[in-house]
Order: structure tokens, then sequence, then C-alpha cells
């Protein structure tokens, strides 16, 4: 069967949903995907406690180097002996840190959480398709290499952030052992740093995972529709008080797979600023909206296989 005789064929099995209608909105909304966000985090949290768990052991070591470098009477000379001390320290901490980290298997987990996010998208694609043209997506269609590129894409562009994480925290919580000590911070003051700077870090690796899944769960919405001649969806927000106002205001509204529209955030001072960034549903930081898809009967063509409609 050629394309234009499968899409003949999807047409006359869902001829009868769209009746006199030239478009259909999607009956249901598709599921946020948040089983694989907790997902993310825990593993995510996980991999942070190792890097904590290293740098409490090297931390009284790094303390009474300090504070020894504090008290002494020639602090030009002693600035450059504790940088090295201090440098040798957190090198240690990474390479400890290293060894641990392969017992988490990060290509591996990073490889789970994406195969869970892909069903998840498959789940509620299907249940969408069902629902509003009820007909059975073929399982086939979309166990192949449909998904293959993006997950790899995914999985390797994920790879290198989560790897990044201990390096640049590591960097940082040294920078702030050296500027501690070009101010003359206290023991006391210094360890109250560390820590925020360090939770600073973890929120972040925490916000890069929920953002991370968001994402790819938008990209595999916009392949799926789009594949199955879907031009355009309708905007569905979480409906809930962490939904931000531009995407409260698109809330309900339908757009073009070609054309998402403009983001924008509001402040007391300016008013209403625009981004310039365009976004489907999910691509904005940490976005929980979805797109319900908008079949049109000139276009559709979801992969279903030949039997007559039931
Ligand atoms: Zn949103």
């Amino acid at each position: 069967m050629d394309k234009l005789q499968h899409q003949t064929m999807v047409k006359g099995s869902v001829k009868q949903q769209f009746g006199r209608k030239k478009s259909i909105v999607g009956k249901t909304i598709p599921y946020y995907p948040y089983s694989p966000e907790r997902e993310y985090q825990r593993f995510v949290k996980a991999y942070l406690k190792l890097l904590s768990q290293e740098l409490h052991k090297s931390l009284p070591s790094l303390m009474s180097r300090y504070k020894k470098g504090l008290q002494a009477t020639t602090r030009y000379d002693d600035a450059s002996n504790l940088r090295k001390a201090v440098t040798d320290e957190f090198a240690d901490i990474s390479s400890r840190l290293e060894k641990k980290l392969e017992v988490l298997e990060l290509e591996k987990s990073l490889e789970k959480i994406s195969k869970a996010t892909k069903d998840a998208a498959y789940r509620e694609w299907k249940r969408v398709v069902k629902k509003t043209l009820s007909v059975n997506l073929m399982d086939d269609y979309y166990n192949g290499d449909f998904y293959l590129q993006m997950l790899q894409q995914w999985v390797s562009e994920n790879l290198r952030r989560i790897k990044s994480i201990p390096t640049e925290t590591l960097n940082e919580l040294e920078n702030v052992i050296f500027e501690g000590y070009s101010n003359g911070v206290t023991v006391e003051k210094l360890k109250q740093v560390l820590q925020s700077k360090y939770d600073i870090s973890k929120q972040h690796a925490l916000v890069i995972a929920r953002d991370q899944i968001a994402s790819l769960n938008a990209n595999m919405s916009k392949l799926q529709q789009t594949d199955a001649g879907v031009k355009r969806y309708r905007w569905s927000t979480a409906k809930d008080q962490r939904v931000r106002a531009c995407h409260d205001e698109l809330d309900g509204k339908i757009f073009s797979w070609d054309d998402p529209p403009e983001m924008w955030y509001e402040t007391k001072s300016q008013g209403v600023v625009y981004t310039g960034r365009c976004c489907h549903p999910g691509e904005d930081i940490c976005c929980r909206c979805v797109a319900i898809p908008v079949f049109d009967y000139e276009t559709v063509d979801v992969p279903i296989d030949g039997d007559p409609p039931q």
C-alpha cells in the first residue's frame, strides 16, 4: 500500500467520526509524563548524593588547612600553598567520585529514563487517537526506528550535561574557598557559603532533569502528530497554580505546528516583555503544557493497519 492508498484507507476508517466536520479536536488531554520526570529527579538526587558524600569526607581536612592559612602570619606566601593544597584535595574528590559514579551506570540509566518517557508519550498518543478517531494505532510502526534518532540524541545530550555537573560544582566550591580566603572569611561562614552554593547546584540539576523530560515529551508529541498529518494543536496547561501567565493565556487556543507562539513574561516595572523565543507546549523551560491534536479530515494519516473499522 502506498502513501496515498494508506491515506484513503485511513479516511475511510475515520469518516464516521468526522461526520460533516472538516476537523476534530482531540477528545481527551494527553497526560504530562510525571512518572519519568520523578524517575529522572530520583536519579539526579542519587548522583548528587555521591558527590556530597565525597565532599564531606574531604571537608575536615580542607577546613583545617583553611584555618591554618587564615592564622598564618605571612598570608602572601601561604596563599599559594593553600591554593595547591585545596586544588589537590579537590582533584582527589573528583577521582574518588568518578569511581563511585560507575555504579550508577549513567548511560544505561539515561536510556531507561528516555524509554519510560517514550512509552508514556506513545501511550498517551494512542489513547487520544483511540478516543477521538476510534482507531487503534499500529504498535509496530512506533516500535521500529520511529523514535530512535530522537532518543539517541537525548541520551547523548543528557549524558554530557549530567557528566559536567560534578566538575562544574567542584570548580565553584573550590572558588568559594579561594575567595573566602582572600576576604578573610571565617571557617564557620565559609561552611555556610559552601553549603548554599552546593544547594544551588543541586536545584539547578533538578531543574535540568524536569526540563529535559518536558522537552523530550514535547519533541515526541510533535513528531507523532505531524507524522500523522496533524497540522495544528490546541494548547493545554496543567491548570494549576504553577502555570505561568503567558501559558495561561495560550490555554485552549489553537496553533500551527509550523508557527509556535512567542513567549513573554510580565514584570511590575516593564509590563509584558516578549522574549523572542517561540515555543510549542513543553518547549519553554520546565513547561508542563501539552498539545491536543487537531485532526483535519483532508490530511489525517494515522498509522493503522488495513483492517476494516469495527
Ligand atoms: Zn507551560
